[in-house]
């Protein structure tokens, strides 16, 4: 086996190239480029106005089998075939998301892909980038503490302080600031009440920002949020308190595509970044609509597995924003199909034909359910070095009996060289106009109807139960003009059931109904089933312990 080099330690071999030079192989120029040092930029809203007549690329989803500790690897698989697409000749631009600070201390690695197929600055990328987080958590905060200041000077708006939804966040694991009591200290600092902390990428905020065509937009949306309720109920907005402006104020730079480059030089957007929970965990429209302006091709990336990242790209991305995707590929891995075959972690290494067999089920349930979104489909196999050619066989075997293809891929290892056979097939999908789009269910469906729908018909369960008070809920905000809102679905990403260690593809079960948000800014209900963190804890070794300066200045333990 050859010598197995660190992510950071390719990343920092990159040749990079000044990132003007990557803005003008798209026509970008100079002047419609913000640089943030020499290999970042910020892409220009003007640019972005000017290119609007351009014809559409085509949009390419790269989504995967539920996640398991094995890992999938999606994120390098979209580096790796924008890459691809490059090699062979095609104009293609990778779109993804930005990463959350806090878990990179903790136990996540990053998020700029792997291998031969990163995106660079991995380490700026992972860090502070270019600010959009940190302008994403101030805007928040500032609305946070309007919140409070409109209580302090007398709360003529009515706001119950029992009922204050809007929290505070900051982009940090700290689980010991989840619920706590703010304004203490006496008269001078307010009315004492219960509070707490989520992480940034789970504001509505970020979602809000993700989900935006423009300025105008964003602030329309961000005047939106629900920030509290009165004793009788009713919702007070954030454009109540008169925040929205003075937040589109902070995230007019954020709003802003990022262009970065991958190993090979070719360009990414890298942008935004909601959660994939109780938000859509997908990079932002304006991105993907601008590179769709700008190249053939748009390689583009949904968090988790198919059942929750591509069901939200599709109902929720793709509907408020009109996209139209031409091809989707599910990334599997021998290893995760091991897993869910019931082998455990540490026997991975050890061929077991019958066990990717018994796992590939999981894979099979996601090809069915992108191919109802009337989407082509093809399977990208992320080589391990540890896959056997028996194992690999009886993946392909079994992919092709579906009537779909499942082309292995070493893109981890050999950059593009390695995934030039995915990059043909998925031009010939895209290229066939057999894409047939189309979300999951109407607009004017009642929301818990919708929620069964994606139950039954994705996950197959038998039915989505709730309470009486979460469907009264659901009643209420349709008759506030809320039903035609897309869902949001909120679940384990290890399981299509609730349940994270019932793997393969369950049939009959139900999914509880636990909690309903209404995120009325972002344009989605959000549907909780089971436990939600929307603020994570470290580990009790967090790999912060291990990230530290060399003696040459250099970052080492990012990964
Ligand atoms: P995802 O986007 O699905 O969460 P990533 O693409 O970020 O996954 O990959 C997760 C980790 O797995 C990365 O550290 C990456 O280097 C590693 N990885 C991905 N593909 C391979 C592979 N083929 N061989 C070894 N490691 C891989
Ligand atoms: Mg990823």
């Amino acid at each position: 086996m050859a010598e197995v080099k660190s992510d950071i330690a390719i990343a920092r071999a990159a040749k990079k190239k000044p990132i003007l030079e990557i803005g003008a192989k798209l026509g970008i120029p100079a002047e419609q480029m913000v640089p943030y040092g020499h290999d970042k930029a910020k892409i220009s809203a003007d640019f972005i106005k000017s290119v609007q007549k351009n014809k559409d690329g085509k949009l390419i989803l790269v989504t995967a089998i539920n996640p398991t500790p094995a890992g999938e690897g999606k994120t390098t698989t979209t580096v790796g075939l924008g890459d691809g697409l490059n090699r062979i000749g095609k104009k293609a631009i990778i779109c993804i998301r930005e990463a959350s600070l806090g878990p990179n201390f903790g136990m996540k690695g990053g998020a700029a892909g792997g291998g031969y197929a990163q995106v660079v600055p991995m380490d700026d990328m992972n860090l502070h980038f270019t600010g959009d987080f940190h302008a994403i958590t101030t805007a928040h905060n500032l609305l946070s503490a309007l919140i409070d200041n409109h209580i302090y000077w007398g709360n003529e708006l009515g706001i119950d302080t029992r009922r204050v939804t809007w929290r505070r966040v900051m982009d940090m694991n700290d689980r010991a600031l989840r619920e706590i009591v703010c304004s203490l200290g006496g008269v001078a600092n307010g009315y004492p009440r219960e509070a707490g902390f989520d992480i940034t990428v789970a504001s509505e905020v970020m979602a809000i920002l993700c989900l935006s065509r423009d300025l105008k937009d964003l602030e329309k949306r961000l005047g939106d949020i629900i920030i509290a309720y009165r004793r009788d109920k009713t919702p007070v907005y954030a454009r109540d308190v008169k925040a929205h402006r003075a937040m589109a104020v902070l995230l007019k730079d954020a709003i802003q595509p990022n262009l970065v480059q991958t190993l090979e030089n070719n360009p990414a957007f890298v942008h935004g970044g909601p959660f994939a929970n109780i938000a859509h965990g997908c990079n932002s429209v304006m991105a993907t609509t601008t590179a769709l302006k700008l190249a053939d091709y748009v390689v583009t990336e949904a968090g988790f597995g198919a059942d929750l990242g591509a069901e939200k790209f599709f109902d929720i991305k793709c509907r408020k924003a009109g996209l139209k995707p031409a091809a989707a590929v599910i990334v599997a891995t021998v290893r995760a199909m091991k897993m869910n075959g019931g082998v455990k972690k540490e026997d991975l290494g050890a061929e077991n034909v019958e066990a990717v067999k018994k796992g590939c089920p999981n894979l099979g349930r996601h090809i069915e359910n992108v191919h109802q979104f009337g989407v082509p489909v093809v399977v990208a196999i992320n080589h391990f070095y540890s896959d056997t050619d028996a194992e690999i066989e009886a993946l392909k075997a079994y992919v092709k009996g579906l009537g779909a293809e499942a082309i292995l891929c070493k893109h981890w290892a050999q950059g593009s060289a390695g995934i030039e056979e995915l990059a043909h097939k998925v031009v010939q999908l895209a290229e066939s106009g057999a894409s047939q789009f189309a979300p999951l269910y109407p607009d004017d469906m009642p929301l818990f109807e919708k929620v069964n729908t994606i139950v039954q018909r994705i996950y197959r369960g038998s039915e989505a139960i709730a309470d009486k008070s979460v469907r009264d809920q659901l009643h209420g905000w349709e008759k506030a003009g809320y039903g035609n809102l897309p869902v949001c679905m909120a679940k384990t990403q290890y399981s299509f059931s609730t349940d994270p260690n019932l793997r393969g593809a369950p049939t009959g079960h139900t999914v509880p109904v636990r909690e309903v948000r209404l995120a009325a800014g972002a344009g989605f209900v959000v549907v909780i089933c089971g436990e939600i963190m929307t603020m994570p804890g470290l580990p009790s070794k967090p790999s912060s312990e291990n990230i530290f300066l060399n003696d040459d200045g250099n970052i080492e333990g990012l990964s």
